[in-house]
């Protein structure tokens, strides 16, 4: 089982794309009340070589060195990317070595006031930065940041990355609703988007168990009066990837696999189905043996049923 790289899998934003993931679990400088690989358990905004760069580097090579079916390599999984200090060289090396696939990051952001963390992406060709809130008290509930990170100084970075950066800004809003879903709340929004200028937004809302569970999905109608709302930026609402997997009946392989995307995310048989490209009757058998195992959990939720690593 690959340590740093999980994949490939089908984004619902991205494509068919292989997870990079650089950062223990869960170390953030936010602890967001919607994320769904639980709270932070190392709130920090200290850039550092979390994991060593040259193995993350060797592991990349290694796997796509037999050439792959793929669209975009993507640095994400349940940390901050950003908060590596060898992202920079990471995304360097794939974009000389493998020029043929585009570079994504999901970042939360709100480490571009830093210098070095915007150079360090300057190469990548998506950067995917979040933008929940800029009213104080919506941002401090949504996020519950390290200390020192404001929505001003996140704001402030994400404009000057934009200036700088050449490649696709794409910036992510997750609808909480009460939250940050009142018109004051998106009148901030909507004015700092103004501002920043992203070639596009996404509309996010809560798909899978959140960290807190009074966490709630906006409904359909409310995301698309969103979306209207913030016209004329050019807005989408994310939808469900439809494209399937392509896979080689390893069952190893497909063992690792499904262990590696519950690692980072708690999935029902149907997501599993539209990520792996498996069909529901493997799956159940896969999950079976892994639920025997007590290796997978099973989540009954109002939204379904989700597995998660145990
Ligand atoms: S959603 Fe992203 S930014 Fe928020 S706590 Fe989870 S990993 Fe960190």
């Amino acid at each position: 089982m690959n340590k740093y790289l999980f994949g490939p899998v089908n984004s619902r934003r991205l494509g068919r794309s292989l997870g990079v993931d650089i950062v223990p679990f869960k170390t953030c400088p936010l602890n967001c009340v919607y994320c769904e690989c639980g709270a932070t358990t190392r709130l920090t905004t200290e850039l550092s070589e979390y994991v060593p760069t040259e193995e993350v580097v060797a592991e990349l090579d290694d796997f796509l060195y037999a050439g792959i079916d793929l669209d975009v390599v993507t640095f994400s999984g349940g940390g901050e990317p950003t908060l590596h200090s060898g992202i920079g060289r990471m995304i360097s090396f794939l974009k000389e070595k493998y020029p043929e696939y585009r570079i994504a990051v999901l970042t939360n952001g709100v480490l571009l006031w830093k210098p070095e963390v915007r150079r360090s992406l300057e190469k990548a060709d998506i950067v995917m930065p979040s933008l929940d809130a800029v009213g104080e008290d919506a941002f401090r509930k949504i996020l519950r940041p390290a200390k020192g990170i404001t929505p001003g100084i996140v704001v402030e970075g994400i404009r000057e990355f934009r200036k700088e950066f050449k490649g696709s800004l794409v910036i992510e809003i997750f609808i909480l609703p009460g939250i940050n879903d009142s018109e004051e709340e998106l009148g901030r929004i909507k004015k700092a988007c103004l501002e920043i200028n992203p070639e596009k937004i996404q509309l996010n809302s809560l798909d899978r168990p959140g960290t807190e569970s009074w966490v709630v999905r906006a409904g359909e109608d409310r995301m698309i009066s969103i979306m209207e709302y913030l016209s004329p930026l050019n807005v989408e609402i994310i939808g469900k990837s439809v494209e399937k997997n392509r896979h080689d009946g390893n069952a190893v392989a497909a063992v690792d696999g499904i262990k590696a995307t519950l690692l980072r995310r708690p999935m029902t048989i149907e997501d599993l189905q539209e990520y792996t490209g498996y069909n529901s009757k493997d799956l159940v058998r896969i999950l079976e043996e892994l639920h025997d195992k007590k290796i997978v959990k099973v989540e009954n939720t109002p939204t379904g049923s989700f597995y998660r690593l145990a």
